[in-house]
């Protein structure tokens, strides 16, 4: 079964493909599918922002799609960057940008608790135009300097909770086995995969 992911990130596809490896999927970006237009993210919550991906790309496939919203919420920092992660800092803004800026941010705040968490919404939107919505977390801290080199965006600064590595300095498959977008990918695929009558409008992928 073909899944359209409604994302130009690359990386973020490399992530979606490699969890679901061993599932009866493909996934193809939104490259593959020739889709250049910019999604706008208008919505105020995860969930909001990534159905408004998901939807868009269902107006012009025929095919399930699923977009994730995603982004790592600081406590001391009420939540930010949350649905902001992409644009923190100002557009344009590179990983390495993004990290500094965010441990500077704490840094001058003084002696604060960095505990943080990431938070996916995956939003899957079937060909009749029915959706659901799952979630994944990971709780963990911001490290006090970025290392590894694995991953992208925050990872170099994020230490999941009961580890002492940062999720950069991780492999792929032990990053899958604890993050947010594994958890709710995981929670897709295993639901949808594992059914085979499709009688009510195409919310089966096998
Ligand atoms: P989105 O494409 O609007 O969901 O942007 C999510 C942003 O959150 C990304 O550009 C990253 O900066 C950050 N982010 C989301 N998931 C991860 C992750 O697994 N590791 C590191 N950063 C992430």
């Amino acid at each position: 079964m073909k899944i359209i992911l409604a994302s130009h990130n690359v990386s973020k596809l490399a992530e979606f493909r490699s969890l679901a490896k061993g599932y009866p999927v493909f996934i193809l970006g939104l490259q593959e599918i020739g889709y250049e237009l910019d999604i706008e993210e208008t919505g105020e919550t995860f969930d909001e922002n990534a159905l408004i991906k998901a939807q868009a790309v269902h107006r012009v496939v025929d095919d399930v799609v699923m977009a994730d919203d995603s982004g790592l919420c600081v406590g001391a920092l009420d939540g930010a960057p949350g649905i902001m992660s992409a644009r923190f800092g100002g557009l344009g803004k590179g990983d390495d940008d993004k990290n500094t800026q965010l441990l500077a941010t704490l840094e001058q705040l003084g002696d604060v608790d960095r505990v943080a968490a990431f938070h996916c919404s995956l939003a899957v939107v079937f060909p009749d135009g029915s959706r659901e919505i799952f979630h994944g977390t990971c709780r963990g801290t911001i490290a006090s300097e970025p290392r590894g080199t694995n991953g992208f965006g925050y990872d170099p600064i994020f230490i999941p909770e009961g580890e002492e590595r940062t999720l950069a300095e991780m492999s792929e498959d032990e990053k899958h086995a604890l993050s947010h977008r594994g958890e709710a990918v995981r929670a897709f695929l295993s639901t949808f995969c594992s059914h085979t009558v499709d009688d009510e409008g195409g919310r089966t992928l096998e």
